[in-house]
C-alpha cells in the first residue's frame, strides 16, 4: 500500500478535494517524512457530507435490521483481507510497531462481527399494563445522523467502535478524522462502499477540530455526537451541543490518569510485566494507559529494583520486535520533554529515561519514569498522553485506594493481590468504569462496555450492547385494542 499523496474528504461515496481547498501537512511520525497533503476541510465541506448523510438516513434506518448487520458481516470479512493493507495505513499514521498496527485490523473486524450478531437481536421490551387490553413495549429507533469524532491513537479500532454500532442502529455517520490520522476513515468508506453500505450512509471530513469539527456538531441535522478525546474538548462538544436550538445525544469518552496498585502480597514478576505493559504500550497514548504506579512501601524497593530493570530492556522503536513507537508529532514530544523536566525542577526524580532517543529521526521518546512526585503535582493530576509514568509509596490499602481515587479522571484502573479481599475492596472502592485483578490497565473486547466516570466520560459505554445505547433511541409504544370489534 502506498499512502495517497492527498488525503481528500469521502462524501457521497467518493473521494472529494475541493478545487478552491487548503492543504496542511501529514507527516510519519516514525520518520518525520511528510507523507501527504490533507484537505483542510471547513463549514462547507461539513455542510455537503451532512447533505448527503441527511438523503441517505431516512432509507437506511428502515432498512431491515439484520440486512444492516449483513453488510457489517462484510465489512469484518473485507477487512481480514485486507488486513496487510488497513495495517500499513495505521502503521504510516501513527509509526506503531506492526504488532499493535495490525492488533486494530483484528479487533475491529471481531467488532464487525459482534454488532453483525445484533441485528438479530436489537432487542426492545414488552412490559405488563395494569389496564386491560393494552400492551406496552419498547423499541430502539435510529436517531438519525451521527457525527463521530476521533482522537488520533488507535485511527482504525477509533472508527470502527463508533461507525459499526452507529450503522448497525440504522444512523447515517459523519466522521471527523483526527487532523493527524486523516485517511484511515477514507479508506475504510472504501471498504463499507465495498462491503455494500448504501450510498451517503457514510461520510468523512478532514480538518482541524475548530475548523471542521465545531460546525459538524453544531449542526441541529446531527442527533447524536460521538466523541472520543481529551477531557478538555470533550467539555467543549457538551458546551457546544448545549449551545444550539436543538440538543443532541452527547456520548463522551475522555481521558485517564489510571493507576495501577501492586500490593505486598502481589506476584511481583508479574505486576512488573503489566506495569511495563500497561504504561508503554502505543507509546504510553492510550486512554487506559498505566500513568500511575502505587507500590506498598514494604516492598517498593524490591518493585523498583525489577521494574527499573525492565523499563531497560523496553525496545523502542517501529519494527515487528519494537514494543513503543514514536509518539504523535514532535509538539507533542516536545510538550512531553518539557512536562518532565518541570516535574524534575518541582522536586521529582528522573529515575528513567526523559528525553527523545538519539537513534532516529521519528518522534522517539525514552520510556520515562519519575519518583518522589507529589500527587498534587500536574504531571500526578493530568493526563500526559506519552510514555511516562510515575512511581509512588503507598502505606498501605487505604492509602492506595485514597490515591489511586485522587485525581479528577476515572477511567480504569489495576490492582496487583493475591488476597481476594483486596482485590474485592478495590472493585469496590475504585471509582472508574473498568477494573482490572492482576492484569493491565486495559481490557477491551467487542462485547466489554468500556467508558469513565468523573472527566473520563459523561455516563455512555461502548462498545458491547451498552453501545446500542448510545447510537439508538427508545421508544415506548403503547397499543390499545378492543375485543369486542375483532
Ligand atoms: P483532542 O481532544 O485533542 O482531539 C480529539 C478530536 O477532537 C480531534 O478530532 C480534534 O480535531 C477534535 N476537536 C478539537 N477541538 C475541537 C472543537 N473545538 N470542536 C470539535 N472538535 C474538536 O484529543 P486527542 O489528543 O486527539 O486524543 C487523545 C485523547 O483521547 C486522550 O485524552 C485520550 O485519553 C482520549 N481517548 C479516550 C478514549 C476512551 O475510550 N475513553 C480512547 C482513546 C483516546
Amino acid at each position: 500500500m502506498s499512502y495517497p499523496k492527498t488525503v481528500p474528504h469521502w462524501i457521497a461515496d467518493v473521494e472529494i478535494t475541493p478545487k478552491d481547498s487548503a492543504f496542511f501537512e501529514k507527516r510519519n511520525p516514525a520518520t518525520d517524512q511528510v507523507i501527504a497533503q490533507v484537505a483542510r476541510g471547513g463549514a462547507a465541506d461539513v455542510a455537503h457530507a451532512l447533505s448527503s448523510a441527511a438523503g441517505a438516513a431516512d432509507d437506511w434506518g428502515r432498512a431491515p435490521v439484520p440486512k444492516r448487520g449483513a453488510i457489517l458481516g462484510r465489512a469484518a470479512q473485507l477487512l481480514r483481507e485486507r488486513e496487510k493493507e488497513f495495517g500499513e495505513i495505521v502503521q504510516a499514521e501513527t509509526g506503531k510497531p506492526w504488532k499493535n498496527a495490525v492488533a486494530e485490523v483484528g479487533s475491529s473486524a471481531d467488532l464487525a462481527i459482534f454488532m453483525e450478531g445484533e441485528g438479530s437481536r436489537l432487542y426492545g421490551k414488552t412490559l405488563p399494563s395494569p389496564i386491560p387490553n393494552r400492551t406496552v413495549q419498547t423499541l430502539r429507533s435510529p436517531i438519525g445522523i451521527c457525527a463521530a469524532i476521533m482522537p488520533f491513537n488507535s485511527p482504525l479500532a477509533g472508527v470502527a467502535w463508533k461507525v459499526f454500532p452507529a450503522l448497525l442502529c440504522g444512523n447515517a455517520v459523519v466522521v471527523k478524522s483526527h487532523e493527524l490520522t486523516p485517511y484511515t476513515a477514507i479508506a475504510f468508506g472504501k471498504l463499507l462502499k465495498d462491503a455494500g453500505l448504501p450510498v451517503g450512509v457514510y461520510g468523512a471530513v478532514q480538518g482541524y477540530g475548530p475548523d471542521a469539527g465545531a460546525p459538524l456538531v453544531q449542526d441541529h441535522r446531527v442527533g447524536v455526537v460521538s466523541f472520543t478525546g481529551s477531557s478538555a474538548t470533550g467539555k467543549l462538544i457538551q458546551k457546544m451541543v448545549s449551545g444550539r436550538d436543538v440538543l443532541a445525544k452527547v456520548c463522551l469518552e475522555l481521558g485517564g490518569k489510571n493507576p495501577f496498585v501492586v500490593c505486598d502480597d502481589a506476584d511481583l514478576d508479574l505486576a512488573v510485566e503489566l506495569a511495563v505493559t500497561s504504561a508503554f504500550i502505543d507509546a504510553g497514548q492510550r486512554c487506559a494507559s498505566g500513568s500511575r504506579i502505587l507500590v506498598f512501601d514494604r516492598i517498593y524497593d524490591a518493585f523498583r529494583a525489577k521494574f527499573l530493570a525492565r523499563v531497560e530492556k523496553v525496545k523502542v522503536g517501529s519494527g515487528p520486535d519494537d514494543d513503543c513507537g514514536p509518539v504523535i508529532s514532535k509538539a507533542n514530544l516536545d510538550r512531553l520533554i518539557t512536562q518532565v523536566s518541570g516535574a524534575v525542577g518541582r522536586g521529582a526524580k528522573l529515575v528513567a529515561g526523559g528525553k527523545p532517543t538519539a537513534s532516529t529521526s521519528g518522534y522517539y521518546m525514552q520510556p520515562t519514569v519519575l519518583e518522589n512526585v507529589s500527587p498534587n503535582d500536574e504531571v500526578s493530576q493530568n493526563e500526559l498522553f506519552g510514555p511516562v509514568t510515575c512511581l509512588y509509596r503507598v502505606d498501605g490499602f487505604d492509602d492506595a485506594v485514597r490515591l489511586a481515587n485522587g485525581t479528577h479522571y476515572g477511567l480504569t484502573g489495576a490492582i496487583h493481590t493475591t488476597s481476594l479481599h483486596r482485590a474485592q475492596e478495590f472493585i469496590t472502592r475504585y471509582q472508574g468504569g473498568l477494573v482490572s485483578v492482576n492484569g493491565a490497565t486495559f481490557g477491551a473486547g467487542p462485547h466489554m462496555p468500556f467508558g469513565g466516570v468523573k472527566n473520563s466520560g459523561n455516563g455512555f459505554r461502548e462498545p458491547g450492547t451498552e453501545a446500542l445505547d448510545v447510537y439508538t433511541e427508545l421508544k415506548t409504544v403503547v397499543i390499545n385494542h378492543v375485543p369486542a370489534k375483532v
